[in-house]
């Protein structure tokens, strides 16, 4: 918080709205500098990853893949089931783990510089506007008079433009979880083979343009949960885009000499895609875009003075000088990170190909057959989590129990596929000592033991 203001009245209404309650468009200049320049190279990067990664696959299986209704993700090409929902879990939490330690540190870089959002809307959509509706000034003038035929063409033109990026988006999107091949038949089948799949296209295509072309920086300054967390995540040695008001004020003109480095100019607020004043302190409505730095940097090289006005510093770091420190609570995260990445790796290590899942038949009890033998009835579940087939078969650990798979048993499992088959276990009842035994069922491939489940058998013991 800059020391010179002390008024806190901005924080008590949203940055964009009205007094009376509506809501104030933001019309952002196009910031020039080289952090944009930075952000621009990067969104081309990330664009060409977003639309790409869909059609990348790995020995014929998607590199990414999130499918979301059947709980099966892929990451480089490695299937995760519900299965591995130890993995997953211990996974999320990383994650979680990982950002809170990342924004303490760095404060919200992510927002700037890697969400979708962001990049969307400040290298996509604004740069489209601003090609078809012209810069920031020239759409405030227009909104503001009455529209000409003119206006009206330019408008629906971007409005065309926009909904058929969303288009774009929004199939790009189905594809993460559906895969390019399923994409691909919703779009050459009939509409009424894939009901679900339209709907889905539409609706997501309706939210993207919706979002990119009214709710905008509302989604940053309200919706987003990552956002809402930021006053509970960062504390004064986070780095932040920060002004510098020991550097800055007083603005007082009429005093000239006494008067800071910022010339009031307003160009920080004018290139602000979320309306904020960052002169006014830490908001949270900042996203780190750095427009602000860009368009103060230039400023102060127009008026002959130190750029870094505007930067990259954290709140202790401005009022005292003080270097960025480890503090405790960046250790313990880091601590409890180092522990669960260690704990996943073991996990990955340890994960099989081959899982499965075996359960008795329900309703189906103990059964003595015409060889001597008793026998339960189990049906196994198994998945090949390679992405190519593999010889499979069942053996019991123990030589004394013999398994008869019913019907054609299986001798191959497709990768990536969930197959199911019945089988009994077989034991000779003296061989049996106890009511419920465990014995060891191996799935094999080959002469390799691939994964080792445990069925329970149910004797009359
Ligand atoms: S204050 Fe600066 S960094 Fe923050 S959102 Fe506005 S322009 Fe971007
Ligand atoms: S751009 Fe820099 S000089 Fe201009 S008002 Fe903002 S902080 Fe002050």
């Amino acid at each position: 918080m800059s020391s010179e203001q002390g008024n806190e009245d901005f924080r008590n209404r949203h940055s964009t709205v009205t007094e009376k309650g509506k809501r104030k468009w933001v019309y952002a200049l196009k910031p020039k500098g080289k952090f944009y320049q930075y952000r621009t190279w990067l969104s081309y990067f990330y664009l060409i990853l977003f639309f790409a990664l869909p059609f990348i696959k790995v020995d014929g299986s998607p590199m990414f893949q999130f499918n979301f209704p059947e709980g099966e993700f892929t990451f480089f090409g490695q299937l995760f089931t519900p299965q591995d929902f130890i993995m997953f879990g211990i996974g999320m939490l990383i994650a979680v783990l990982f950002v809170i330690i990342f924004t303490l540190i760095y404060g919200r870089v992510f927002c700037g510089w890697v969400c979708p959002q962001t990049i969307f809307m400040e290298m996509v959509f604004r740069k489209i506007e601003y090609l078809i509706e012209g810069d920031a000034n020239k759409q405030r003038l227009n909104d503001r008079k009455d529209w000409t035929t003119e206006i009206y063409i330019r408008k629906a033109i971007k409005h065309f433009v926009f909904l058929v990026i969303s288009f774009l988006i929004s199939n790009t999107f189905l594809a993460y979880i559906i895969g390019v091949d399923e994409l691909f038949k919703i779009m050459r089948e009939p509409v009424s083979e894939h009901i679900v799949g339209f709907v889905a296209i539409f609706f997501f295509t309706l939210v993207f343009y919706a979002v990119y072309a009214f709710i905008r920086e509302i989604v940053c300054t309200v919706v987003c949960p990552y956002g809402r967390l930021q006053g509970v995540l960062l504390d004064k040695n986070s780095i932040l885009v920060a002004y510098n008001y020991l550097r800055g004020e007083p603005r007082d003109k009429k005093n000239a000499a006494h008067t800071g480095d910022c010339i009031d100019c307003k160009m920080c607020v004018n290139v602000c895609p979320t309306n904020i004043d960052i002169r006014n302190g830490t908001q949270l409505e900042c996203i780190n875009c750095t427009a602000c730095i860009d368009a103060c940097n230039m400023m102060m090289e127009k008026v002959g003075k130190a750029p870094d006005l505007i930067t990259y510093a954290s709140e202790n770091g401005i009022a005292s000088g003080k270097k960025f420190e480890f503090t405790y609570r960046i250790k313990s995260y880091t601590a409890v990170l180092g522990v669960l990445i260690v704990l996943l790796g073991i996990l990955i290590a340890t994960r099989t190909t081959f899982d499965a899942t075996i359960m008795r038949v329900p309703g189906q009890t103990i059964q003595e057959n015409a060889d001597g033998t008793i026998s339960n009835l189990y049906r196994i579940k198994v998945t090949n989590k390679s992405n190519k087939a593999l010889p499979y078969h069942l053996e019991a650990a123990d030589p004394t129990v013999k398994l008869e798979r019913i019907g054609l048993p299986l001798d191959s499992l497709k990768g990536r596929q969930l197959t199911e088959e019945t089988f009994f276990i077989k034991v000779k009842p003296s061989d049996v000592h106890k009511r419920k035994v465990k014995y060891e069922i191996n799935l094999m491939s080959g002469d390799k033991v691939m994964a080792t489940k445990n069925a329970t058998f149910i004797s009359e013991f």
